[in-house]
């Protein structure tokens, strides 16, 4: 697998979360899987073994050099590939001033490095490549041809985590990746005027999977495709949804540390004491009777958080509804939560930045979650929350309309603030029937998303493609 989130070594979302529990889901179905991964500064490497040192990436008229490490974890074997002026920087994507303005590079040297890897170190029969940032190993891949006899049978998977983010680069900058200006062509990786190294793997993967099956029909529309969709409906025929799982071993109230007291759902008793320490530890803990709804997330427009706008005056001046929100991401987004929480400091807090056991905090105290998402790929916080009781309130689209039911959670399908106001109070009067809202949280923590299935079924996709003339 090539891509540039890992758990537990780096993450900003989902993704990380699908490269940290996918791998060894396959391993426990006797596949040899490795992880190929920059090594960002925040990565340790003490425990890790330099397994080649000075690998030469080609890319463009030059070389870039670097050192591969790999660390063996549940089984999976992690590649972290080294280059101190590539990876060696405060931030994964960017840094206090922006993105780095160097990312195009910075993966496709990653990607030229994966080919290392399985050229050297870790003899491999598919690449599986996620997102625009593994984009360019299909790619590579059919332009070897017959040149590199250890690659040519080299097959190659490619996963759309999310369709939003396109890698785009300007045709003049190609060269420097190792990319030919022949390719640049509207039938291969051109897009409104620049280059797309997610259209790359979407054009030269072998195979093409999302994250889940409404989702996998959503792009293949003008109003979710970002032009692409004409390209993925040409492609239908090799294009799946695979619904995430969920990594239980992490996300179970049964034995989650960062929890005030545990819970399952056939005794729901500690689960009300997590809401009460979760409220204490903002001194709200006389709220405790009062329902309260969680965010977690990244703040960004996808998100569809400026739908609260219309809504929150109600929410939390009108029927007092607590509501605590962990993110970071857009300013504007931000600033709405400030400016309300600003407003209604005895119901809103918002807690800004990223802190992992605060969510699993927030999952286990909220009773209510929300994701009001634009469009969600498949969407992994509704799915953590089924299990931990606290029940999506979601807008209906990708994943989110997949996992969520009419018995686990409430649903709305149009992208707008009256829907959202009208679903939130239809699941606050189903809160104030506590044997109601008992019943649908006992419905929601009996849902069963492990990966075991999905990883099964990647599994099968990886046979086909193999055995494909
Ligand atoms: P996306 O991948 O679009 O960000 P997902 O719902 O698929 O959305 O996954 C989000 C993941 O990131 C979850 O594991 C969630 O707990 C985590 N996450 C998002 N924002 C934060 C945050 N501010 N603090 C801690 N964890 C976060």
């Amino acid at each position: 697998m090539v891509s540039s989130e890992a758990a537990p070594f780096a993450k900003t979302g989902g993704l990380a979360d699908v490269l940290g529990s996918l791998p060894p889901a396959l391993c426990a179905l006797g596949v040899d899987c490795a992880v190929v991964l920059p090594r960002y500064a925040s990565i340790d490497v003490t425990l890790a073994e330099c397994v080649y040192n000075g690998m030469r990436v080609y890319l463009g008229g030059g070389y870039y050099e670097v050192d591969i490490f790999r660390r063996d974890v549940r089984g999976v074997a992690f590649f972290f590939v080294e280059h101190a002026g590539l990876y060696g920087r405060d931030g994964i994507y960017g840094d206090r001033f922006g993105e780095f303005g160097d990312n195009p590079v910075r993966y496709a040297v990653l990607c030229g490095a994966a080919l290392g890897v399985a050229r050297y170190l870790f003899p491999t029969d598919i690449f599986h490549c996620h997102d625009w940032q593994g984009g360019l190993v299909p790619l590579y891949l059919k332009n070897l041809g017959a040149g590199d006899p250890a690659l040519h049978n080299v097959r190659s998977v490619f996963t759309i985590h999310n369709l939003g983010y396109q890698g785009l680069v300007a045709r003049d900058r190609l060269w420097d990746l190792g990319v030919e200006d022949r390719f640049y062509r509207s039938d291969l990786i051109e897009l409104n005027g620049m280059a797309s190294l997610l259209k790359a793997g979407i054009v030269f993967a072998d195979a093409l999977t999302t994250v889940s099956p409404r989702y996998a029909a959503e792009i293949q529309t003008p109003e979710y495709g970002y032009g692409l969709d004409g390209l993925l409906r040409a492609r239908s025929a090799v294009l799946t949804g695979l619904l995430n799982g969920c990594d239980y071993g992490e996300w179970n109230p049964e034995m989650d540390p960062y929890l005030a007291a545990n819970f399952s759902a056939g005794d729901l008793t500690g689960k009300q004491k997590c809401k009460q320490a979760l409220l204490d530890e903002f001194g709200l803990g006389d709220r405790v009777h009062k329902p309260l709804l969680g965010i977690v997330s990244r703040l960004a427009h996808q998100k569809g958080f400026d739908l609260l706008d219309g809504v929150l005056d109600e929410m939390l001046g009108y029927r007092d509804l607590t509501l605590v929100v962990l993110g970071s991401g857009d300013r504007d987004v931000e600033n709405l939560f400030w400016a309300f929480a600003a407003r209604y400091p005895r119901n809103l807090i918002f807690w800004h930045g990223f802190n992992h056991p605060l969510a699993h905090r927030i999952e286990a105290g909220s009773d209510l979650f929300l994701m009001p998402s634009r469009y969600e790929p498949c969407g992994l916080n509704q799915i953590y929350s089924l299990r931990y009781g606290a029940l999506p309130v979601v807008r209906a689209t990708g994943g989110l309309d997949d996992t969520v039911d009419a018995e686990t959670g409430f649903k709305f399908w149009r992208f707008d603030s009256w829907d959202l106001a009208e679903c939130l109070r239809h699941a606050l009067a189903v809160y104030a029937e506590p044997a109601r809202f008992r019943a649908m949280q006992q419905a929601a923590m009996r849902k069963d998303f492990s990966w075991a299935k999905s990883a099964q079924r990647y599994l099968d996709l990886y046979q086909l493609v193999l055995n494909r003339e």
